[in-house]
């Protein structure tokens, strides 16, 4: 999937008052600011100058035709000068799309022989900002203050990094789900309100009857399956003699993708328990599915396979991967404490550490064929574990920081595909903040997209965010929850 062609608006704040000269100076530094952090190669949408607006009027207009412009995923404002900030409350107020208080000043260093009150006058972004940021905070508005220098590399991946989770916000308006089948029957933290998440996040999720996509699976040509077959043999190791299981789970892999993609939705559920019509659970197809870029979520959870597509939007063109998950088994040797993370079948093999083995196996579950799946080990590094759960009333997003690991053992007899990794900020602590904060045990890992990403893109959508980090403590966790309890309850 390619992402669209999103763009960001860099919107200037002045006024009238600094005349035609300094006006124009503003301008062409802007658009110079605006080419040079494009040429950086550090942004991963470009930034468009827009104009430097002087008036309620202009703000106004530039506000509307930013809600209105699908392109635009969100503005960059910033103050080179002063700029009276009553001005800009019509405009604000009715600001729909995310907004980034860019808090920088063109030149780097106070240049000591040359300083008068031209330059002065010219050069107030430290004051400028400063009257700027209080009308969001009058205003309560959700937005992301960056400040540094605007040449600095590392401020220039902090602007594309709200980006990409500002792209995540446009991506999820527009996101359509497809559900097969209704819940795993009895769990409770797959449930949730679908009519608030389309509230809060656009989300449209709806359902497909199994029985379609049966008749869709039958539908399949041989010639299609030889061609998706010949591409698994390029991507991946086949260990398996049942050739017929993976041709069915490419024929499988066909259905949902086309039902998906006459659809538009970019993420699916289903359940082993609603497989009429069907030979196998989908494991190899699913899991080729979210390699595209499609989210999954197991067992009817649609909010976790929508976050799955979200978050990799958000991290796309990044080589880490990203993929629905689930908490299965802990390991409690003193020193060497893990959890090991896997699902029946579909974990996403844009994690894995080596090339992909494909293997078919009995399912224990379900009285189905014996489906073919991707085997694999998760790659070692920093991830995070996320998950959004329904408190009624309101969504919480969970983000938890985690270390993931090489597999301390080799598992032969585990016949899916494992990730092993330590929570912050240390199992023991760890695992009782998750299960205090109502974590899911079905996740997105992510080695792609950061906790302040997550944060930023749940500050734009209005939700709860718990972020469990190296420094949390059970104490400060439910103190933070019971005022969020308060907060959220309004
Ligand atoms: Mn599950």
């Amino acid at each position: 999937m390619k992402s669209k062609d999103y763009e960001f608006w860099f919107i200037v704040g002045s006024q009238l008052l600094y005349g035609r000269e300094v006006l124009d100076t503003v301008a062409s530094r802007a658009q110079e600011i605006a080419d040079k952090m494009n040429d950086s190669g550090n942004l991963p949408f470009k930034m468009v100058y827009k104009g430097t607006v002087k008036s309620a009027e202009e703000i106004v207009t530039l506000c509307k035709e930013a809600n209105y412009e699908d392109r635009c995923a969100g503005i960059i404002t910033w103050c080179h000068t002063f700029s009276p900030s009553k001005m800009w409350i019509n405009g604000l107020a009715n600001l729909q799309k995310p907004y980034c208080h860019f808090a920088t000043q063109y030149n780097r260093c106070i240049p000591d022989e040359e300083i008068d009150m031209n330059f002065m006058n010219l050069n107030q972004a430290a004051h400028g900002d400063r009257e700027h940021g209080f009308i969001a905070g009058r205003l309560r508005m959700p937005r992301k203050v960056i400040f540094g220098y605007w040449m600095d590399e590392d401020v220039q991946k902090r602007i594309g990094s709200w980006m990409r989770a500002a792209a995540g916000v446009a991506f999820s308006k527009e996101l359509k789900v497809m559900r097969f089948g209704d819940n795993m029957r009895e769990v409770a933290v797959t449930e949730g309100d679908k009519v608030e998440a389309q509230i809060k996040f656009g989300w449209q999720v709806n359902t497909w009857p199994v029985g379609r996509l049966a008749e869709a699976i039958d539908e399949v040509t041989g010639a299609e399956i030889d061609e998706l077959y010949k591409a698994y043999k390029e991507q991946f190791d086949i260990a398996a003699d049942n050739l017929e299981s993976i041709r069915y789970q490419a024929r499988e892999e066909l259905a949902i993708k086309k039902m998906m993609d006459e659809e538009g939705c970019k993420a699916f559920c289903n359940t082993f328990q609603d497989l009429y019509g069907m030979q196998q659970l989908p494991g190899l197809a699913t899991q080729h599915l979210m390699a595209q870029g499609y989210g999954y979520g197991a067992e009817g959870d649609w909010k976790t396979a929508a976050m799955t597509a979200i978050v990799k939007f958000m991290g796309e063109g990044k080589t880490g991967g990203t993929t629905f998950m689930e908490d299965y088994t802990y390991h409690l040797e003193e020193g060497k404490e893990y959890i090991l993370g896997a699902h029946m079948l579909e974990v996403c093999p844009s994690i894995a550490a080596g090339r992909p083995r494909i293997e078919v196996h009995d399912l224990s579950i379900g009285d189905r064929e014996a489906p073919a799946r991707l085997v694999f080990e998760g790659h070692e590094g920093p991830a995070i574990a996320v998950s959004l759960v329904d408190m009624g009333g309101r969504l919480r997003l969970i983000c938890q920081d985690i270390q993931c690991v090489k597999p301390i053992m080799n598992m032969p007899n585990l016949p899916v595909a494992r990730v092993m990794w330590k929570p912050m900020p240390d199992l023991r602590t760890g695992v009782e903040a998750w299960i205090t904060a109502g974590g899911a045990h079905h996740t997105v890992l992510s080695y792609d997209v950061s906790a302040e990403q997550m944060k930023d893109w749940a500050n734009m959508m209005n939700i709860e965010f718990v972020h469990i980090t190296k420094d949390t403590t059970i104490e400060s966790l439910e103190r933070d929850l019971f005022l969020s309890d308060l907060a959220w309850s309004r």
